[in-house]
């Protein structure tokens, strides 16, 4: 049997890279737009970063981590997660003592050890945003509305914004309490991950993807009942913002994060199309994750895409035309391939996307070839082009052809006219 990518890991081939390169463009725009500014951290820390970062009892770190030494014995882990970097580095390099906001995003691969399935991977991709340095409620509505800016340019437009706030770590702690108090009568009865984290992490079981817990859920005590004035405000504010926005969305008292230093807002995008992987973006304040990793106490909030869901649901659109000129040269005979590549050279410097047919066969066999591909114009030149310096344009759809010189396709009377057949 041949190689195969590793379980849980995927090639993106070049017809399907279009999407993902349409999916970064429109991203980097309305991030840029909001004044958000690219941040790139390795993709393996030590591991304690993690650790401390996500927390020891969550799935991703108890379960799910690729961890592994490198030859000094160091112990490092692929990151399956870009908060913890983003905020290692902030923390590193001072970026808090440049004072005011810092509204950081990135892009890269994770790494999670998880059971692949559509829209679950090993290594998969996430689009994420973290805004360091304010605790205003203001930052909570703009990081959701710059993710739904970026959602619905990509024309998605059925998903659901869910809502909840998980409060601060005191009303947590007396929830907590109250909740493993419910729900220790009903232990047999729930689902074995919800019954071993019913010591570890319980408000985890809140999202268990189990019906029979689900329905034992439904009726537990709700953590929004537990919310201190001071963290009600806050979310009564995020709402509010949000109304003035017109953003519509659901209060999901169940929605929880896993991990430990997320407060309050907790929220998430989701396409019910995709099922228990409808989850295109989670977020959420993280007020105290800074001050745990060693930095000053610094309140944020973020989130976080998962590109290959998005691109799940992009696939079956068709993509914006590209709007540029495609040019394919077709030569044959040694001084006519030799001409085609000088010209070619001349063309891609001002601007254009030109393919040279290397194959050396029979001119309909090349220009079959540029329909296949997709080119807009044929330039053929044969053994008479190449002894008078010509070149035919030949286009595509209609089959018109003209011979002019090659010098002649540098000006700009040929762009425009280059740029009417695209
Ligand atoms: P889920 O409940 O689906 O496991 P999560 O809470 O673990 O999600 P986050 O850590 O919040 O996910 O990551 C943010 C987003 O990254 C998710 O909403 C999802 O779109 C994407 N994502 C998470 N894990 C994977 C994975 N293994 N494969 C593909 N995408 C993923
Ligand atoms: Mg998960």
């Amino acid at each position: 049997m041949g190689l195969q990518a590793p379980r849980g890991t995927r090639d993106i081939l070049p017809a399907e890279r279009v999407y993902w390169q349409y999916l970064e463009g429109i991203a980097r725009q309305i991030l840029e737009r909001a004044a958000y500014r690219e941040i790139c951290t390795p993709i393996f820390e030590q591991t304690q970063l993690f650790e401390r970062g996500i927390g020891e009892a969550t799935d991703i770190v108890s379960k799910e981590m690729y961890t592994f030494s490198d030859r000094a014995q160091r112990s490092l882990t692929l990151r399956p997660e870009g908060t913890a970097g983003v905020v290692r580095a902030y923390i590193e390099h001072g970026l808090h003592s440049q004072g005011g906001v810092q509204r950081l995003w990135y892009l890269g691969p994770m790494f999670r050890y998880e059971r692949p399935q559509a829209g679950r991977y090993r290594q998969f991709h996430q689009l994420g945003v973290e805004v360091l340095g304010s605790a205003d409620p203001r930052a909570d509505a703009e990081v959701i509305a710059v993710a739904l800016d970026i959602l619905q340019a990509l024309g998605l437009n059925d998903l659901t914004l869910m809502l909840n706030s998980v409060g601060d770590r005191e009303d947590r702690s007396a929830y907590r309490q109250a909740l493993v108090d419910y729900l220790t009568p009903y232990k047999a009865e729930l689902d074995a991950d919800s019954q071993e984290r019913l010591q570890r992490n319980p408000l985890r079981i809140l999202d268990s993807k189990d019906p029979h817990t689900q329905a034992i859920v439904k009726e537990a005590p709700r953590l929004l009942d537990y919310l201190s004035p001071r963290s009600r405000a806050h979310f009564e504010q995020v709402q509010s913002l949000l109304q003035d926005l017109g953003i519509p969305y659901q209060i999901n008292p169940a929605l929880v994060r896993g991990l430990d230093y997320y407060t309050h807002t907790a929220f998430e995008f989701q396409d019910l199309s995709l099922g228990n992987e409808g989850t295109v973006c989670g977020g959420g304040r993280y007020d105290h994750l800074v001050e745990e990793l060693g930095g000053p106490a610094t309140p944020a909030i973020g989130w976080a895409m998962g590109l290959e869901r998005l691109i799940l649901l992009l696939r079956d659109r068709p993509l914006p035309p590209r709007n540029q000129p495609y040019l394919y040269m077709v030569t044959r005979g040694e001084a006519a391939e030799r001409q085609g590549l000088i010209l070619a050279q001349q063309l891609r410097h001002q601007g254009y996307t030109v393919d040279v047919d290397l194959s050396g066969s029979a001119f309909g066999k090349q220009v079959k070839r540029a329909d296949r591909v997709g080119a807009t114009v044929c330039l053929v030149i044969g053994e008479s082009e190449a002894t008078d310096r010509t070149v035919q344009v030949k286009w595509l759809a209609s089959g018109e052809q003209v011979l002019v010189p090659q010098q002649e396709l540098l000006s700009e009377s040929w762009r425009s006219r280059f740029l009417a057949a695209s």
